[in-house]
């Protein structure tokens, strides 16, 4: 049979139908599976035959069909589902490393897996080794010891939208015979393929466009067959941050239509992102769709669009953002990205609150800074309220 193009992955992948006849995946709302007699128990628990079920802290039919089509969409050749992205990034971490051993990541990476690395793992006796430019292939490779497991980058990164290259480092991973993590959830599939570029582990904050109606915490960590199988068996079985299969349901459901989102979404953003940048009460924008972003090329070769995030910084100061966050009446305030509704952040008053003046400098986040995630209103709505909300500074 001919292979399926994405859209028909998205509608189609991984589900055969069940008697009844349904339309939709159905929500199999069961724990544990009743084995026709001991043998069948037993071959579940080998993972012996496609199809069986045993417990649903590590397997379910409904999360089944949800890891079967994302691994689909990603060209990779299987998927765990987890309760949260940063249950996924934990999951990964913890199975490759053990005390002693070593990561190297680029630094602009989320907060949650920055807190992971730098506190949590540290807990365990696993250090990392930060990348302050992640195109700065040097950089990587002097970082790189006998004790590290494995690389790591987020790109486009959140919330400071770096590019990292991702071919020249799945070509250094290979050649340093390491494993290329690689955290896809700003683009998701629809936009870039990392398993093409070279990486061996993707991994998703589902809880963002796949989602993509801030609906579902959910997370998934894409590899080889051996490598989800050990994380099934080992992990999942003994940690447990499972995705429940109501999440996987409406995670299944947001997909139909992802790629047709991914693409409104990158499109809008780019019509904002320029509009802001004319605006004469904007100092600068930060989106990796602009010819003015420092990653613009390497977006291009990499990225079939630019996804939703931007940010961007005011000519005035803190004050100056609080009115402009209060002025605006579509954008929702949150602190949340990848949803159908336009979302606006103020890092500085919420996220990074923690941090003083010359610390907010210091990570690239000054007081005045705005974070958008372009929703998928009309676009002229979107411009016309961050337009409105301009005005009304002094
Ligand atoms: C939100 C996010 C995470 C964490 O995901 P949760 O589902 O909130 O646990 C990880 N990576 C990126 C890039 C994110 O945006």
């Amino acid at each position: 049979m001919k292979e399926w193009k994405f859209d028909t992955i998205a509608l189609h992948g991984a589900f055969q139908g069940v008697k009844p006849n349904t339309m939709t995946v159905p929500i199999y709302q069961s724990l544990a599976y009743p084995f026709a007699d001991v043998q069948q128990g037993a071959d579940a628990y080998a993972a012996a035959r496609e199809g069986l079920f045993c417990y649903g802290r590590w397997d379910n039919p409904t999360v089944d069909v949800f890891e079967k089509r994302i691994a689909m969409l990603e060209g990779g050749e299987a998927a765990l589902a987890t309760s949260s992205g940063m249950a996924a990034i934990h999951l990964v971490t913890h199975h490759l490393c053990a005390a002693g051993d070593e990561i190297v990541s680029s630094n602009r990476v989320y907060g949650g897996t920055f807190v992971l690395y730098e506190a949590g793992l540290a807990k365990a006796g696993i250090k990392v080794r930060w990348i302050t430019e992640p195109t700065d292939l040097q950089a990587w490779e002097k970082a790189i010891t006998p004790r590290t497991r494995f690389l790591y980058v987020e790109s486009p990164s959140n919330p400071s939208l770096n590019i990292a290259d991702i071919r020249a480092l799945a070509k250094l991973a290979k050649d340093r015979k390491l494993p290329l993590v690689v955290d896809n959830t700003i683009c998701t599939p629809a936009l870039q393929k990392p398993f093409e570029m070279g990486a061996d582990i993707i991994v998703h904050s589902a809880s963002k466009y796949l989602s993509g109606n801030a609906t579902s915490l959910s997370g998934v960590v894409v590899g080889g067959k051996d490598l989800i199988r050990d994380l099934r068996k080992g992990p999942m079985r003994y940690l447990g941050p499972a995705l429940s299969p109501f999440n996987a349901w409406l995670l299944l459901l947001s997909m139909e239509t992802l790629s047709l989102r991914m693409e409104r979404h990158s499109q809008s953003a780019l019509a904002l992102a320029k509009f802001l940048e004319s605006h004469p009460r904007i100092a600068s924008v930060n989106y990796p769709g602009l010819e003015s972003h420092p990653g613009y090329d390497l977006a291009r070769k990499q990225m079939k669009g630019c996804s939703s995030l931007l940010s961007f910084v005011l000519k005035g100061g803190y004050d100056d953002a609080v009115k402009i966050i209060e002025s605006l009446g579509l954008w929702v305030h949150a602190t949340h990205l990848g949803a159908s509704r336009t979302i606006v952040t103020h890092p500085a008053s919420t996220t990074h609150v923690s941090l003083g003046p010359e610390e907010l400098k210091k990570a690239g986040i000054p007081a005045n800074l705005i974070r958008v995630s372009v929703g998928l209103e009309d676009p002229e709505d979107i411009v016309h309220d961050i337009d409105q909300a301009l005005a009304k500074l002094k």
